[in-house]
């Protein structure tokens, strides 16, 4: 990567210019020039707001960066963003306690904004506030990075620091807003491979304050849940919390009545890895603290049963196993449940409320309607086993909906913010969301989740350009514009209507014949001359997408049964005839008109109807979830947190170059960097200016202003006139002075060595 380096001789043949330099480490390189990057004099070192930097090159920002880490500094301003690097390790006296959030208490730093107090998660929430109690405007935060990078943590930060100042009437409801993290992290959140705690669902919580800034109320909204998660993991992950919270902690009469095991690994849905423990985490203690959060937003005693009943009965579905049936007089595949999965068929029939011999039918057989008349076909085992893992994935997902609802009633907002007689309302919203995944293998849940970082990058993009311009025309600045680079062409390959990558599969996905492989071809001949998109060469299952953060390769594999997301109306209709209210309930959340109610908060969810004709594709649904969270962030005033994984080993106090460098590349962090460079990044209070440098002025070049200096323009101008800096290198402005990328670090050098 970079080193730092002193250049010792410069020198230069005809055709090339080469430099000798010391590095930091004592040995001497030559290097070509196009390699050597002006450092930033000393006093500008580990500055809190890269934008203060004379050079914005990237190995400055590098070096600013892992310089703040190295003593504690997570946070770090790009000119509007936050910059948090994950500590990995417990600072919460130091950097989180009561004391430093007085410090970022109400009105702490004043008018002038967010940059009067240190960069902080804090102090981004604290200027939502400020600016929605200002205003009456409703704002956002909206936290992005990669997996493990903090994304989750910063948001329970934030949403402390609010909570703090929005709460203290006694009425409890900021403890509730609260408590919807270990509820939503039981259910929803999993070990993977980046990390422990990782969140398989995107969301956005809206806390809305009454018209004296206190919390009124607040609701969540989620984004596709990872559903494959419930029937397999990656070796040395895990599946959702929930399932191991249960098997470590249910209650000796639970476990009678649910047929728990102590060992999460009997359940054929935990063992296909191999990992049961997660360091520094006791299951069981959590199982007791999730249903504790669930008691404090107001589910009673039975419901909770019967939520965890329903997570037993998930578990209990992946032990029906199957096996053909070999006593079959034709001969033909048929699917048996097997000796060991008989008793499993049964526990998991009870805990539904099901039949067993219904569900046994339901999950082997199909009823197919053909002129007027049903047929019923027998299933091999291998469909039988795709049926039980759809069933078990939709219980759960149609589980954490219904749990979504009532935690959003439970703290009054259920009716969204459409909702009556809370028009005096407004809201800070959170936004956290996954961002840009790209690994070795990458499917269908990659390709929405990288359109939805496509769709905020954009959103991002057109902030920081209106922004900049503000600022410059509220100065009179005359500024050509700046080019920034516009992803449209990424997000319309995806979403074009009609051919887009999506509709073209929804496309795939209502020809009954249709397969992952014709998908791929249709792709190939309908999206050929797209600068988008590629097919591999190799491999014709492979496309690959030109995203803003670099390519991406997809495999087709499981794209349209993913996308279809399936429920035979056999397996609907065994539900649907449940002794349990609950599992009723589960299951008309799983067709169309409850899940639009239940999800009326944004209007998201568009129709599920029952079966597979008619209902709405996962890929279109999530699209019109995506263009409500962009119009819904776009009506409100934004302020961004990036956050940054430091290592790949969730290690404190290890800072990896290169990755670092990478995540600032993918959450756009250098493109607000290089707004700034290819403008005037560098801004200074007239006066401020004229009283950091004007002293090294000549006395003689100093004496016509005198000590007052009044006339700070000309003043101004008489320090760049001696510093050498060339007309084009800075504008004044009304209030300030604009300065080019570069044009500091020399007056600071000279400055220190006058100090
Ligand atoms: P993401 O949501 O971006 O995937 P998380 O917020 O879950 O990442 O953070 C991953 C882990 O990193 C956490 O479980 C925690 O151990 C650590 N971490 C993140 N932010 C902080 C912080 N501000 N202080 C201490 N540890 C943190
Ligand atoms: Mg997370």
């Amino acid at each position: 990567m970079y080193e730092e380096a002193t250049v010792t001789t410069l020198a230069s043949t005809p055709t090339k210019r080469r430099t000798t330099v010391k590095t930091s480490s004592g040995s001497t390189l030559v290097v070509p020039a196009r390699d050597l990057f002006p450092a930033n004099p000393p006093i500008l070192e580990a500055a809190d707001d890269l934008t203060k930097l004379s050079y914005l090159n990237e190995p400055s920002i590098l070096h600013d960066l892992r310089l703040r880490y190295a003593s504690d500094d997570v946070y770090t301003r790009a000119g509007p963003v936050l910059i948090a690097v994950n500590p990995f390790k417990r600072l919460h006296g130091t950097l989180y306690g009561p004391d430093v959030m007085r410090a970022h208490g109400h009105g702490a730093s004043g008018a002038s904004g967010a940059a009067a107090t240190p960069p902080h998660v804090y102090a981004t929430a604290a200027a939502a506030y400020r600016d929605m109690m200002a205003s009456k405007k409703n704002q956002a935060v909206v936290v992005s990075g990669e997996s493990g990078a903090g994304k989750t943590e910063t948001t329970k930060i934030a949403m402390r620091y609010l909570a703090s100042v929005g709460g203290g009437d006694g009425g409890g409801i900021e403890r509730r807003v609260l408590q919807t993290n270990p509820i939503l992290e039981a259910f929803g959140n999993a070990k993977t491979l980046r990390n422990d705690n990782s969140s398989r669902f995107g969301k956005l919580i809206d806390i809305a304050f009454d018209g004296a800034g206190k919390i009124k109320g607040a609701s969540v909204r989620t984004y596709l849940l990872e559903k494959s998660r419930v029937t397999h993991q990656a070796e040395g992950e895990r599946g959702y919390h929930v399932f191991y919270q249960l098997c470590a902690g249910a209650s000796a009469a639970e476990r009678e009545a649910w047929g728990v095991p102590e060992a999460p690994g009997f359940f054929s849905y935990l063992s296909s890895s191999s990992v049961v423990a997660v360091a520094g985490v006791d299951d069981a203690k959590a199982y007791l603290e999730t249903k504790r959060a669930l008691a404090e937003v107001g589910a009673s005693e039975d419901e909770i049963s019967e939520i965890f009943k329903t997570v037993a009965a998930v578990l209990w579905l992946g032990n029906v196993h199957f096996d053909e049936d070999a006593t079959r007089a034709d001969g033909a595949a048929a699917a048996a449940v097997t000796a060991a999965g008989a008793p499993a068929l049964a526990t998991a029939a009870k805990l539904l409320g099901v039949d067993a011999n219904l569900l046994e039918r339901a999950l082997t057989t199909r009823k197919i309607h053909a002129g007027g008349e049903s047929i019923v076909s027998v299933l091999n085992a291998a469909s039988a086993c795709e049926g039980r893992d759809a069933l078990a994935k939709a219980i759960f997902a149609a589980l954490f909906d219904s749990i979504v609802a009532s935690v959003n009633e439970a703290l009054g907002s259920s009716g969204g913010d459409r909702g009556g007689g809370r028009a005096a309302a407004t809201s800070v919203s959170i936004l956290d969301i996954y961002g840009f995944e790209y690994f070795q293998k990458n499917s269908f849940e990659q390709l929405c989740i990288n359109y939805a970082n496509e769709r905020l990058q954009q959103q991002f993009n057109k902030h920081m350009f209106k922004l900049e311009q503000e600022e410059y025309e509220r100065e009179g600045i005359d500024w050509t514009k700046v080019d920034f680079e516009d992803n449209q062409a990424c997000v319309d390959v995806i979403e074009r209507r009609p051919m887009g990558i999506l509709s073209l599969l929804d496309e795939q996905c209502a020809f009954p014949k249709a397969t992952d492989d014709t998908f791929a071809q249709k792709m190939a001949t309908e999206l050929s001359s797209d600068a988008k998109y590629a097919r591999d060469k190799r491999n014709e299952r492979v496309f690959k997408v030109s995203h803003y953060a670099g390519e991406v390769s997809y495999d087709v594999d499981g794209f349209l049964d993913k996308n279809r997301d399936a429920i035979h109306p056999d397996l609907m209709s065994a539900l649907m005839a449940s002794s349990e209210d609950f599992v009723c309930t589960l299951a008309e959340l799983m067709t169309s008109a409850k899940a639009a109610e239940t999800d009326r908060a944004g209007g998201l969810r568009a129709a599920r109807a029952k079966g597979g004709a008619g209902k709405e594709s996962v890929g279109a649904r999530f699209k019109t979830q995506l263009s409500a969270l962009v119009a819904k962030l776009d009506a409100c005033a934004p302020h961004f947190i990036r956050c940054v994984k430091p290592n790949s080993a969730l290690a404190p106090s290890r800072f990896d170059d290169a990755l670092v460098l990478n995540q600032l590349r993918c959450c756009g962090v250098l493109d607000v960097v290089r707004i700034a460079r290819q403008g005037y990044p560098t801004r200074y209070a007239q006066r401020d200016f004229a009283e950091r440098f004007g002293f090294l002025l000549p006395s003689a070049a100093r004496a016509p202003f005198g000590d007052a200096a009044t006339d700070i323009v000309p003043f101004c101008h008489a320090i760049l006139q001696h510093f050498d800096v060339k007309d084009a290198s800075y504008q004044f402005g009304k209030t300030k002075l604009f300065l080019r990328a570069g044009q500091i670090g020399m007056m600071e050098d000279q400055r220190a060595r006058k100090l």
